[in-house]
């Protein structure tokens, strides 16, 4: 069988590293992405024997430009991770319209993009799978979080789109949702929470975040790249356009 290609956005560090470690062990063979100069992820391109992308995807020429690069370099590509994201923290009264635009385009219009360009090539090859990395985000709101809970929904709702108009092309798409990972994205969140709400970090971590999961742990990238995992394989072709939420009890209450 020929090995199949997977293409993770913000595969550098946190959940999208993770789910590139999980598929290079089942052989896939992965490119990787970030914003980060090749120089500063040598050791990871090494590791994961990837091509390297470093692109922008606040930019959308830069995004035409990447996916006319990966498309010239590989083949196939079997598999694409929309999972680059950002999050920013304020009230909505200060929540600059900037900042709104930036949070929409990195977590929601690069993945439009992405998957418009690609849908075409899966089409031909009839196989795919399109998996958005979203969040309990996009099931549920918390305060502070605009942009973010907007684009995580649209994320969701994007995903259903796909979904139903890849129907019937070897073409699944579907949604993760995780709870809080503790990653870079999370880790610079504990002390701007402690701050917005006159707490110390250790109660920021407790009460907000581990507050919102039923099980008081941090959910792990390696549970996230293992149902990332589950969802990219051949035996998956009838799940399309579900949100899989793994974010330990956060959406049941
Ligand atoms: P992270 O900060 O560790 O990784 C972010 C990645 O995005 C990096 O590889 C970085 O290079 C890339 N990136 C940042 N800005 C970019 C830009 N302008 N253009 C291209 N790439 C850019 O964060 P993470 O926690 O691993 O987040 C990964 C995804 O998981 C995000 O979409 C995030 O919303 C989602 N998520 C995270 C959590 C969590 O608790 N950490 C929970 C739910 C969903």
């Amino acid at each position: 069988m020929t090995k199949k290609t997977a293409f993770i956005t913000g595969s550098t560090s946190g959940i999208g590293l993770g789910i590139a470690r999980a598929l290079k062990k089942e052989n896939y063979n992965i490119m990787l992405h970030g914003i980060e100069p090749p120089e500063k992820v040598s050791s990871l391109s090494k590791e994961l024997n990837a091509n390297y992308y470093q692109t922008d995807l606040t930019d959308n020429d830069s995004i035409t430009k990447l996916m006319n690069d990966m498309t010239s370099d590989s083949e196939h590509i079997d598999v694409v991770i929309n999972n680059a994201g950002i999050q920013h923290i304020s009230p909505i009264e200060n929540f600059s319209i900037e900042k709104w635009n930036l949070i929409l385009q990195l977590n929601l219009t690069a993945a439009f993009i992405i998957s418009k360009t690609i849908i075409p090539i899966m089409k031909q090859q009839k196989f795919g799978r399109i998996i958005n990395i979203a969040s309990a985000h996009g099931l549920v709101a918390s305060p502070y979080k605009a942009a973010y809970v907007a684009a995580k929904h649209g994320l969701i709702g994007l995903t259903k789109v796909i979904a139903l108009e890849c129907a019937g092309f070897g073409i699944t798409c579907n949604a993760i949702c995780p709870g809080y990972v503790l990653t870079a994205l999370v880790k610079k969140q504990i002390p701007e929470v402690a701050k917005e709400k006159n707490i110390t970090e250790e109660q920021a971590i407790n009460e907000y975040f581990l507050g919102a999961h039923a099980r008081k742990e941090f959910v792990t990238i390696e549970e996230v790249a293992a149902a990332v995992s589950f969802i990219a394989s051949d035996q998956t072709a009838s799940i399309t356009g579900i949100s899989l939420p793994i974010e330990a009890g956060w959406t049941a209450a």
